[in-house]
């Protein structure tokens, strides 16, 4: 983290380098809390609006104190500030926003912002895609419905099990996961979200079946139905996957990796996988997100 920006939600900047959190944080006992993780790209954090709505959605649904949201758009400025400070404004950030239930026996919520290098391996999967493999969630899709306390649209910091499959996947010589319902439904992968096109036509699956709602995606599809292509909500099976004319795993930070490998089936390279590229890289341009 040498080179990182620590940012508590009272504007204070921390060393990073420097222990912070209590050691009975819920955040690291229990992992009670939630988070979002944004691009920084030109010197600008993308889609803030779309993060702090989801922030507040996650907070909702935890039953966490109601975040003041123009408290984190402020520190999320003085955050992106202090990194392109230090790094210049040509390149990317990976800026991260913790918001957790506070300390065990009882405090204000734990709430700060870092800044750090972009992973290695977001330009690898931006650049030649991602072999995917699809693991079982274990659930059906009618659980978000009827166990709210699963939380399953929120994104929390319970991601033991997301890393638990991308550990899996990695040692079966694959670099990402699509998970799926118990019925076999496609539901998202563990950090990503997934989206299949069908010449001009975006396909993603519900948020009702238990899935997180992608800012990405979000902003995608506002511009691409301003652009004249069709986007809807679909539940989806492996084999509509295989179907498509190119499927991605689409987040914040990677924006947009190809699948190439669907477990072990090669996906046939699309001819205008550009336009897809293209249209993400100008959705998280958008100003007002
Ligand atoms: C963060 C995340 C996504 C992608 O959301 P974006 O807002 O596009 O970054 C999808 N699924 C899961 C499980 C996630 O944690």
């Amino acid at each position: 983290m040498a080179d990182s920006i620590l940012v508590s939600l009272d504007g204070t900047r921390h060393d990073a380098d420097a222990p912070f959190l209590h050691a009975d944080d819920l955040a690291a006992v229990r992992g009670d809390g939630i988070f979002e993780t944004l691009l920084v790209r030109g010197g600008r954090a993308r889609c803030v609006r779309l993060h702090l709505e989801r922030l507040a959605r996650s907070a909702a649904a935890m039953e966490l104190d109601k975040p003041d949201l123009d408290e984190w758009r402020a520190v999320i400025e003085t955050a992106t500030q202090a990194w392109t400070e230090k790094h210049g404004s040509s390149g990317e950030a990976l800026l991260r926003l913790v918001y957790s239930r506070g300390r065990e026996h009882g405090s204000a919520p734990t709430a700060y912002v870092t800044v750090d290098a972009v992973p290695d391996r977001v330009s690898a999967a931006r650049a030649d895609g991602v072999r995917v493999v699809t693991l079982a969630r274990g659930f059906s899709i009618d659980l978000a419905a009827t166990a709210p306390w699963q939380l399953l649209g929120a994104k929390t910091l319970s991601y033991a099990t997301n890393m638990a499959a991308l550990r899996h996947a990695s040692a079966e010589g694959f670099d990402d996961v699509i998970f799926v319902s118990s019925e076999g439904a496609v539901l998202e992968g563990p950090r990503a979200t997934v989206v299949a096109v069908y010449s001009d036509t975006l396909v993603t699956p519900p948020t009702e079946i238990g899935i997180l709602e992608s800012t990405t995606v979000r902003a995608v599809f506002d511009v691409a139905e301003q652009e004249g292509w069709t986007t809807k909500t679909d539940v989806l099976r492996p084999e509509d996957l295989v179907a498509a004319d190119s499927v991605w795993l689409v987040s914040s930070v990677t924006l947009a990796a190809r699948v190439t490998h669907l477990n072990r089936y090669v996906m046939p390279v699309a001819a205008d996988a550009a336009k897809f590229t293209d249209l993400v890289d100008r959705a998280i341009s958008v100003d007002d997100n």
